[in-house]
This record gives C-alpha cells, structure tokens and sequence, in this order.
C-alpha cells in the first residue's frame, strides 16, 4: 500500500539519512525539496542561481516557489502509485496548507526526529559541510524555531504527529521509526 509521510526535524537531526532507510523500505519516492533545489544549483539555471543565494544565507526560498516545485513533483506516476516521503516541505504553515490542498486532505502521517538544539550543533559543526558558516547556521536553526516547529502543533491538532527520538545509532532510529509508522497506517 501506498505510503504518505512528511518527515520533520532541525537540520542535522537525520532525517535525509533515515529518508533514505525508510524509502527503501516502503518504496515511496524520497522527495528532498532541498536536493531538487541543490540539482537546480548544480545545472547553473537563472533558478539555480537565486536558489543558491538564498540557500547561502541559510533563508528559506518562498512558500509561492517551493509549493510549485512540490506541486509538479506530486503529480507524478511514481508519487501517484507509490505514495511520498516528503523531507524539507513543508517547513512554514503556508506550505503545510498548500499540501493539504494538493493531496485533497489526504497527507498521511507527519513523523518527527527529535533532536535537541544542542546535539545538532555538534554534529552539524562535525561535518564541515562548505554551505555550513555559522551565521547560515544559527540563522537556518532560528527559522526552523520560527517557521517550521509551528507545524509540530499544525499536525498534532489534526492527529498525524508521530514523535520519535532521534538520539541513538541510525539503525535504531530507523527501527523506531518504522515501528511507529507501522502502528498507526
Ligand atoms: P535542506 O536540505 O532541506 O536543509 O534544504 C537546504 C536549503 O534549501 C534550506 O536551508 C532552504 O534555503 C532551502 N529549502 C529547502 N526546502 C525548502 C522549503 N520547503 N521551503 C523553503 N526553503 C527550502
């Protein structure tokens, strides 16, 4: 059957690692909003581009753009046969609502890596990435607080929110969570 997930967490919680595990799994396409935005990049389209600048500053491009990329991306025969594992939107409410739209009310479940700020950190600090100066950081954590941890309340008031503990080897996050999806599709 089918599988429609949107997986939540702070930058460096996990969630492209266990996308990955969990798409193998149910075999519902992983779409990375921030993966399409970086092939953007690396085509070198006017898109690209302007992608990149905001991406550099760690701000968010607009809900108006991303929803259209995400819209495109639903409407295919993959999403259509095999379900989503949506990783990087929604990240505001607008985005959120939009989803709503798109999917006809029918989103499936939100599951959330939880990861406290200040392991995320370190590990971001850890990996070096070039993308990753500080200020781009703190500013990506901030507007995760800001933006994107409002949607926790959104999916909960409409019971779809599964918590799980992001802490602890990738395999055992990966148990968890499938564990946890499994019990409530
Ligand atoms: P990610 O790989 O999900 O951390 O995304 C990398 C960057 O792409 C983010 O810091 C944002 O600048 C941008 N981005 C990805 N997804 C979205 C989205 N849904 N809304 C706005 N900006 C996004």
């Amino acid at each position: 059957m089918a599988v429609r997930l949107v997986v939540l967490g702070r930058q460096g919680a996990g969630k492209g690692t266990q996308c990955l595990r969990l798409t193998q799994h149910y075999g519902a396409p992983h779409i990375s909003t921030g993966d399409m935005l970086r092939s953007a990049v690396a085509e070198g389209t006017e898109f690209g581009r302007q992608a990149q600048e905001i991406m550099n500053r760690g701000e968010l491009v607009s809900d108006e753009v991303m929803i259209g990329v995400v819209t495109e991306r639903l409407s295919r025969d993959d999403v259509v046969e095999h379900g989503f594992l949506l990783d990087g939107f929604p990240r505001t409410v607008g985005q959120a609502e939009a989803l709503d739209d798109i999917v006809a009310g029918d989103m499936g479940l939100a599951v959330n890596i939880d990861v406290p700020l200040d392991e995320v950190r370190a590990r971001i600090k850890g990996r070096g990435r070039e993308d990753d100066t500080d200020e781009a950081v703190d500013r990506r954590l901030a507007l995760y607080e800001q933006e994107t941890a409002p949607l926790l309340a959104w999916f909960t008031g409409r019971d779809m929110l599964l918590n799980v503990d992001g802490l602890g080897t990738e395999t055992e996050i990966a148990m968890r969570l499938i564990e946890v999806i499994d019990a409530h599709r």
